[in-house]
C-alpha cells in the first residue's frame, strides 16, 4: 500500500514541467535543453524530442518582418541575454510544423549561463482578449449580416420597444404564432397571453429582466388560431452606451414538436451517441433487469467513475477537445472491464459499471485499481498531452442498496469522502457517509449564523522575507471558525460549504472589514506589516458587484488600497470568466495587488495569466513538502521561481516547515516565504508580540 501511494505521487510530479500553462525552453549554449508539452504544442509538433537539441532561431522564417536575418538577429540576442542580469523580452516571428509563421511574445532570462525563455503566441493571446471585446467586433459592416441570421433562424424572434409594443418579428414568428409583421405591429405582446400563468408570474419575468437584463423560462402562450402550444423563451434588455434600455428581444424555441421529437429518440436510442455505451436510461433498466433475474444469492457491485477536472479542460481547451477525451476514456475502461460487466456514460463526465458477480470488498477494489491505472497513463489528444485522474465510488448489492437507482446514487455518494488534499481515489459507500452529510447540512446551517454569533475571528499567518526571515513583510488572513456544537471546524471543511450554499459573499465581505480595522489598529501602533493578503473564492469574483463592495469597505475604514492583496486560485479560470475579468480589471485600476494561490495544483493558460494582470505567484504546499529529497520538485521549484521573474512576478513558497527548504529556497532565488517555521497563523494579538521581538 506505501508502494503504491508512493508511486501515485511520482506520477504526478513526473509531469509537473508540463503543468506549468505557458510554453517554456531551458536553453544552454543557444540549444534548448529541455522544454514542456506546451512549448511543443505551440510548434505544432508532437514529442519534445523534435524541440530539444534545436535553437529556436531555426523554428523561425529566413527573415523577420523588418528584413533581418532570423538566424543573425537571433544569434545576437542570445547573446546579450548571456551577457546580462535582466529579463529581456521582444517580439519574435516563428513557424509552425505545418510551415505557418506565427508572431510570439518572447521573454528570456538569465540564470547563471542557463537561459529560460517563455514563449506566448499572440494571435492566442489577442483572442482571449478579444472575447472580451466582442462588442468591438460587432461593427457596421456585420449589421446585415446579423440581421439575415435572425431572419432565417428556426427560432422566434421579436422585438419590442421598452413598452413592449412590437417593432419586428421573424419569419419564424410567423410560423410558429400565426401572426405576420402588419397584424402585430405596435401591438401589445399581451395578444400571445394563454391564461395560463398567472399575472405574479408575469411580474416577476419583467422584475428580472429589468433588474438582471435577461430573464430565460417555459412559457405557455396561444396562436392566432387559439392553439395553447409550451415555448422555452428567453428576454434580454438591450442597452444603449449609456446602460439605458432601449428595446427587448425575445427569443423562443417551440417546445411541443421538440419534446414530441426528443421522446421519440430517446425511444429509439439505448446508447449515448458521443460514446456509444448504454445511456443513463438504459443503464438502469439492465441494472433493474439483472436484480430480477440474478442467481439466488449473488452479490454485484455498481462501481461510479468520476474524472477530475473535466469542465476545466472543456473550458480551457475547448468542447471537441472533451468530447473526444470522453470517447479515449470510455475505450480504455472497455478494456479493463470483463464480459460480465456493463459500462455506461451515465451523464456528461461519469461513467459507470455494473459488475456482476463482484461482491467481494478484494475483488472490487482489484477492478477499480485497474481502472483508475488505465485512465492514469497519459492522453494525446490533438497534439495535446492530458494527464487526468479519475475517482471511484463503491456501493453493494444487497448490502447497500436493492434497486438501480438506491445503488447508483449510494455509489456517487460514497464520492462525498474524497478529500481534495488526500490521494485516496477509491471509496466505498456505507451508512456514515449519510449521516455525514447530514452533518454537514447542520453545519451549513449553522454557518448561516456563524458571523452573528461572534463564532468567526480572523488570524494572521507572517509573510516574510526568505533572505531574511526576521523580516515580516506582509501576513495572509485566514478565517478561523469555533463553533458550539462542532468546536473548531477547518476552513478547508466550511469554506467549501460556504461557497456551496453562496453563504461565501457575507463571510468575504466580514473578513475584509475586519482586515482594514486590523491594518487600521497595526498602523496605529506603528507596525508595518503590509500587504494583508486576503483569500478570495471564485464565487465571490462571479458577482457583479464584488468590485463595488470591495472598494465601499475599503474605502469606508480609510485604508489604502495598496495594503490589500487578495489572492485568487487557478480554479477561476474554469468560473465566469467575463465577469471575472471585469472584478480584477476594476479591483486593479483602484490599486489592489493579486496573487495566484496554490499555483500549480490547477489549470491556467498563460493568456488568462496576463489577462489577470498578477503580481504574486504563490507556489503550493505541495512543491515545498519533500522538496530536498525529489529532484524533479526541485526543477520544478527553480523554474517557476525563473519563470516568474521574467513574467515580473513576485515568488512566494508555502509551508516552509524546515530551515533546509528555506535555504533551499534562497538559493534558488525565492523572494517570499511563509509557513510553519516562522510562524503558524496567529491571533492578531500574538502576531504583535512576534513583531516586539
Ligand atoms: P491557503 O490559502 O492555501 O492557506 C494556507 C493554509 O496552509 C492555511 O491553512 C495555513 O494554516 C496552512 N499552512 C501555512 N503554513 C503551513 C506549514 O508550514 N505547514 C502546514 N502543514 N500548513 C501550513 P488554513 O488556515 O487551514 O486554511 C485552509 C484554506 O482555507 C486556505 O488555504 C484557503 O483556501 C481557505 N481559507 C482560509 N480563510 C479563508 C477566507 O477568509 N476566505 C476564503 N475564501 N478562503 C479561506
Ligand atoms: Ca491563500
Ligand atoms: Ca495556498
Amino acid at each position: 500500500m506505501v508502494t503504491k501511494t508512493y508511486k501515485s505521487h511520482k506520477n504526478r510530479h513526473e509531469n509537473l514541467l508540463d503543468l506549468f500553462p505557458c510554453a517554456l525552453y531551458v536553453i544552454r549554449d543557444t540549444v534548448v535543453i529541455d522544454c514542456n508539452n506546451a512549448a511543443v504544442k505551440i510548434f505544432g509538433y508532437e514529442s519534445k524530442k523534435e524541440i530539444i537539441g534545436r535553437r529556436l532561431y531555426e523554428l523561425s522564417p529566413e527573415k523577420q518582418p523588418d528584413g533581418s536575418s532570423s538566424i543573425d538577429k537571433g544569434e545576437k540576442i542570445f547573446k546579450n541575454a548571456l551577457g546580462s542580469e535582466d529579463k529581456i523580452s521582444f517580439r519574435w516571428m516563428h513557424k509552425r510544423k505545418d510551415g505557418n509563421d506565427f508572431p510570439a511574445d518572447i521573454r528570456i532570462v538569465n540564470e547563471n549561463g542557463t537561459l529560460y525563455a517563455v514563449m506566448t503566441d499572440i494571435n492566442e493571446t489577442e483572442q482571449l482578449k478579444g472575447q472580451l471585446t466582442e462588442k468591438d467586433y460587432l461593427n457596421k459592416d456585420l449589421m446585415p449580416v446579423f440581421k439575415k441570421i435572425l431572419e432565417n433562424t428556426s427560432e422566434g424572434v421579436v422585438i419590442t420597444d421598452t413598452d413592449g409594443h412590437i417593432q419586428w418579428i421573424n419569419t419564424a414568428f410567423n410560423k410558429i404564432t400565426g401572426y405576420s409583421l402588419p397584424e402585430v405591429k405596435g401591438r401589445k405582446m399581451n395578444i400571445l397571453k394563454s391564461g395560463i400563468q398567472d399575472q405574479h408570474f408575469y411580474n416577476e419575468m419583467w422584475e428580472q429582466v429589468k433588474n438582471k437584463g435577461t430573464w430565460s423560462g417555459e412559457i405557455w402562450n396561444k396562436a392566432e388560431n387559439g392553439e395553447l402550444y409550451s415555448e422555452w423563451l428567453t428576454i434580454s434588455s438591450i442597452k444603449d452606451e449609456e446602460n439605458k434600455t432601449t428595446h427587448y428581444v425575445g427569443i423562443f424555441k417551440d417546445l411541443s414538436e421538440k419534446k414530441k421529437i426528443d421522446r421519440r429518440m430517446a425511444e429509439l436510442q439505448q446508447k449515448d451517441l458521443l460514446t456509444g455505451l448504454y445511456n443513463r436510461g438504459h443503464f438502469l433498466q439492465l441494472v433493474d433487469k439483472h436484480i430480477k433475474t440474478r442467481k439466488d444469492n449473488e452479490r454485484f457491485s455498481v462501481i461510479f467513475i468520476d474524472i477530475e477536472g473535466f469542465r476545466e479542460i472543456n473550458s480551457s481547451l475547448g468542447h471537441h477537445i472533451g468530447d473526444k477525451l470522453l470517447i479515449e476514456i470510455s475505450k480504455r475502461l472497455l478494456l479493463v472491464i470483463k464480459d460480465n460487466s456493463i459500462l455506461s456514460r451515465y451523464s456528461g463526465d461519469e461513467f459507470v459499471i455494473l459488475s456482476k458477480s463482484i461482491g467481494e470488498e478484494t475483488d472490487v477494489v482489484n477492478l477499480a485499481e485497474k481502472l483508475l491505472e488505465s485512465i492514469r497513463q497519459p492522453f494525446m489528444i490533438e497534439n495535446t498531452v492530458l494527464n487526468i485522474e479519475t475517482n471511484i465510488g463503491i456501493s453493494r448489492f444487497p448490502d447497500d442498496g436493492r434497486d438501480a437507482e438506491t445503488l447508483i446514487r449510494y455509489a456517487e455518494t460514497a464520492l462525498y469522502k474524497k478529500n481534495g488534499r488526500s490521494e485516496k481515489r477509491i471509496f466505498f459507500y456505507s451508512e456514515d457517509i449519510s449521516r455525514e452529510i447530514e452533518e454537514r447540512f447542520r453545519m451549513a446551517n449553522l454557518l448561516t449564523m456563524a458571523i452573528s454569533n461572534s463564532e468567526m475571528s480572523v488570524y494572521y499567518q507572517p509573510i516574510f522575507d526568505v533572505g531574511n526571515p526576521k523580516n515580516i513583510v506582509g501576513a495572509e488572513a485566514l478565517l478561523r471558525w469555533d463553533n458550539p456544537v462542532f468546536g473548531r471546524v477547518s476552513p478547508d471543511v466550511f469554506i467549501p460549504l460556504a461557497e456551496k450554499t453562496g453563504h461565501i459573499k457575507y463571510i468575504g465581505e466580514w473578513v475584509l472589514e475586519q482586515v482594514c480595522k486590523q491594518i487600521n489598529l497595526w498602523k496605529q501602533k506603528g507596525y508595518g506589516i503590509f500587504p494583508i493578503a486576503v483569500n478570495i473564492s471564485v464565487e465571490q469574483l462571479e458577482h457583479a458587484e464584488f468590485c463595488k463592495r470591495v472598494m465601499e469597505i475599503i474605502e469606508k475604514n480609510n485604508v489604502k488600497p495598496d495594503n490589500i492583496e487578495l489572492e485568487i486560485t487557478e480554479r477561476v479560470s474554469s468560473g465566469d470568466l467575463a465577469t471575472i475579468v471585469k472584478n480584477l480589471k476594476g479591483l486593479k485600476k483602484y490599486g489592489i495587488k493579486f496573487s495566484m494561490d496554490d499555483f500549480g495544483t490547477g489549470f491556467s493558460s498563460l493568456g488568462q495569466i496576463d489577462l489577470f494582470e498578477l503580481d504574486k505567484l504563490k507556489i503550493d504546499k505541495i512543491f515545498i513538502d519533500g522538496l530536498l529529497n525529489v529532484s524533479k520538485k526541485q526543477n520544478l521549484v527553480k523554474s517557476i521561481i525563473a519563470m516568474a521573474k521574467s513574467l515580473n512576478l513576485t515568488v512566494v513558497a508555502e509551508g516552509i516547515e524546515t530551515s533546509e527548504q528555506l535555504l533551499y529556497l534562497k538559493e534558488a532565488g525565492c523572494q517570499l516565504g511563509q509557513g510553519y517555521l516562522v510562524s503558524r497563523p496567529l491571533p492578531p494579538e500574538e502576531i504583535d508580540s512576534l513583531l516586539h521581538t
